[in-house]
């Protein structure tokens, strides 16, 4: 349905199969200078994750949406043992990158990094764990699943069912050990539709380098189905990281993003129907309760099983 009415800029379709927004490269080689400054971002909810995973007493952690690994080496470096897994190798790229650079430090010798596919997710997690898999586990589980960043929005609703986002939160929810959870995030769709803009305060990506960015809804029968939003960065800003001549390329300093619009009550709707009756749910605003932030820019789910 997605694919007769709308196409993303990219058209590269990765390993997993699925389409890969990610897969011209240039979103991938933007996206540092999109997050900011790595500190500042981890900053603002470290202490809030840290805390969730501690009092669970979570230690083996999914990121199942590393992209470059910005949460992830967050997490390796406060001590968890870190699996991170995404669909698209060009971000995928920039975290092995990283692992590779800071291979003596123990813990990032042992940080781990997988192609993996949340349609397809237990499958690709326990096959990149054969081998590994001892005490005769038949499948390795998590004390917690990450999805942040509004990551989970780029899956499109194919079947115009959310039958996709149903099986991705199923496979999540397979990989955490009982007692453990998930945490999942989407931005506050409900706003961006009420407004038609992308809101200015933002938890996670604050850069200097983003000059502006642009939103579009497309509607399907009445139903708001994909929210697209191209995303400007201030060639001049960049110069100094990319070159001179990246600054007059006006194509290589945008990038678009599509999502699907996930409305709160939707959204843990869905999440409460796949989670079952005896799970936990609790929703934050910007990690916060709920209510605190009057517009928040992310709502963060915990699902705990
Ligand atoms: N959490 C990171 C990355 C956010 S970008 C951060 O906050 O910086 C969103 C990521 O989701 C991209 O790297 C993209 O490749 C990944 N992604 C999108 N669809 C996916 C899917 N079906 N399976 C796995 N990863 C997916």
């Amino acid at each position: 349905m997605v694919d007769s009415v709308y196409r993303t800029r990219s058209l590269g379709v990765a390993a997993e199969g699925i389409p890969d927004q990610y897969a011209d490269g240039n979103a991938a080689r933007l996206w540092e200078a999109y997050i900011g400054c790595r500190q500042e971002r981890t900053d603002q909810y470290k202490h809030w994750i840290v805390d969730q995973l501690r009092a669970r007493q979570c230690h083996r952690i999914l990121d199942a949406a590393c992209g470059t690994g910005v949460d992830s080496m967050m997490l390796v470096e406060e001590g968890f043992e870190v699996t991170s897994t995404d669909a698209s190798d060009k971000m995928l790229k920039y975290a092995l990158k990283e692992r590779w650079n800071r291979r003596k430090q123990p813990e990032f010798d042992r940080w781990q990094i997988e192609e993996g596919n949340w349609l397809t997710l237990v499958d690709d997690v326990s096959s990149s764990y054969v081998g590994q898999i001892s005490n005769g586990d038949q499948l390795p589980q998590f004390d917690a699943v990450l999805c942040l960043g509004n990551s989970f929005a780029h899956l499109p609703d194919f079947e115009g069912n959310l039958s996709s986002q149903r099986r991705a939160i199923a496979n999540f929810l397979e990989l955490v050990r009982p007692g453990g959870f998930l945490l999942i995030d989407h931005r506050n769709y409900d706003e961006i539709l009420r407004s038609g803009a992308v809101p200015t305060n933002n938890i996670y990506y604050n850069s200097s380098h983003i000059s502006h960015i642009k939103c579009s809804t497309l509607y399907i029968n009445g139903k708001a189905n994909m929210v697209t939003m191209d995303y400007y960065m201030n060639p001049t800003s960049l110069a100094p990281l990319f070159g001179i001549e990246f600054s007059k390329n006006l194509a290589a300093h945008h990038f678009r993003l599509s999502y699907y619009p996930h409305q709160l009550e939707e959204f843990t709707e869905m999440l409460r129907d796949v989670a079952g009756p005896d799970a936990k749910h609790t929703v934050y605003g910007d990690f916060r309760p709920l209510g605190e932030v009057k517009i928040p820019a992310y709502y963060i789910h915990v699902v705990e099983k």
